[in-house]
């Protein structure tokens, strides 16, 4: 068996080095380190991709996300809607920008936003919402929408986990996640679902006067050279990242449904095991979502019960398999994001997601074998 690791970005390099190495080499003869025609042609390549008619491409995802909310002109004291558990990222610029973020709790079945909780977060200040599409899963879009349109706020799709993701309306349409609300984000951080060598994000849009403001915020709010109309930022994707993006997008689909079938064996191996839940089913299917598109599993998270979680991943650690806790402390209880509104009982399911949850290996190279000597020693641990 194959050494285990939680994310193999050496064994997906080797599978597709010679178009990788050509794009990158391209990039260096050509001396074209900034803004240079891969960042072009990668920016066309995902629209296409994602079916969206603006990608702005930058740095990282939590620059995505600063310059999404400078973008809409979003005000200190303006309240966002997001999530308390997740990355620190998403509240991180809100308070950046010294916007007030409203930590809301999420789903037990699936780990995001709660609808419910946000319609009661809702005040005179509120002017966003951001879900985050957790661990690789769409978050609920069809009642997030109807919630923003009700209260005529922005939504801001934190991407990250799940581009490759499709969310499916009632009526069987099916829209890319991070397209559906007025702008979405992601990140090429090497380990996410499309990850480039070093640091990259992107911001996508379908209106176009605000990715023309977006587009101006990434390069220090230049709309025409040394005319600087409005404050922005230095936050570009390099031109190497975007030649490894380049190679790499073709193969999106194919590591998306690679960890699906990952996450299926998963599931078959695990779910009679009453001390654990797998993965369930999405806000817009009938079935597990190993067989959907709504789910790109960036991660496979399982919910250990009877406070045996602890236990689990030492023993796992004993057997030289790696996991994650994503996410050990939720959000309303670290120290830079502490606020007296909050009260504890509002967020009872994060924190027991936090005492439960466990994330196993999970990428594109995973191998049948790997997957079986893992569930093995859950399966002898949880008896
Ligand atoms: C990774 C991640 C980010 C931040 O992306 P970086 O490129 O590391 O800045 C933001 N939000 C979520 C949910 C993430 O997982």
């Amino acid at each position: 068996m194959k050494k285990i690791q939680m994310v193999d970005l050496q064994s997906q390099y080797q599978h597709i080095k010679a178009k990788v190495d050509d794009s990158v080499i391209n990039v260096m003869e050509n001396a074209s380190f900034i803004n240079g025609p891969s960042v072009k042609s990668f920016q066309k390549n995902l629209e296409n991709y994602l079916n969206v008619k603006h990608v702005i491409p930058c740095a990282n995802g939590t620059d995505a996300l600063q310059i999404a909310m400078m973008g809409l002109n979003l005000k200190p004291g303006d309240e966002v809607i997001t999530v308390d558990f997740t990355f620190a990222a998403t509240v991180e610029v809100i308070a950046l920008l010294n916007l007030t973020p409203v930590l809301v709790d999420v789903d037990l079945d699936n780990f995001n936003i709660d609808c419910n909780k946000i319609r009661k977060a809702i005040t005179s200040k509120t002017k966003a919402i951001v879900p985050v599409h957790l661990f690789g899963q769409a978050a609920n879009m069809a009642e997030i929408m109807e919630i923003a349109k009700e209260h005529n706020l922005y939504v801001i799709e934190d991407n990250a986990q799940a581009i490759g993701s499709a969310y499916q309306f009632r009526s069987g349409k099916k829209v890319k996640t991070g397209t559906i609300g007025d702008v979405g984000t992601t990140s090429f951080f090497p380990s996410k679902n499309l990850g480039c060598f070093g640091d990259g994000g992107a911001i996508f849009t379908n209106d176009d006067d605000l990715a023309h403001t977006l587009r101006g915020i990434v390069n220090h709010g230049m709309y025409k050279r040394y005319h600087h109309d409005v404050v922005g930022v230095n936050s570009r994707l390099d031109s190497i990242q975007a030649a490894v993006l380049n190679a790499k997008l073709p193969y999106l689909d194919s590591y998306n449904k690679a960890r699906q079938n990952a996450a299926r064996h998963y599931t078959s191996a695990l779910k009679n095991n009453i001390g654990l839940l797998t993965p369930m089913a999405g806000y817009q299917c009938s079935q597990i979502c190993e067989n959907c598109d709504c789910h790109v599993f960036h991660q496979y998270t399982i919910r250990i019960l009877n406070d045996k979680r602890d236990g689990l991943a030492k023993k796992l650690s004993n057997s030289n398999i790696p996991h994650g806790i994503y996410y050990p402390i939720p959000l309303h209880r670290q120290k830079a994001y502490l606020d007296s509104r909050y009260n504890e009982k509002d967020f009872s399911n994060t924190n027991l997601l936090c005492k439960q949850v466990i994330s196993l290996p999970m990428h594109s190279e995973l191998e049948l074998d790997q997957i079986n000597f893992i569930c093995k020693k859950i399966n002898a641990f949880l008896k």
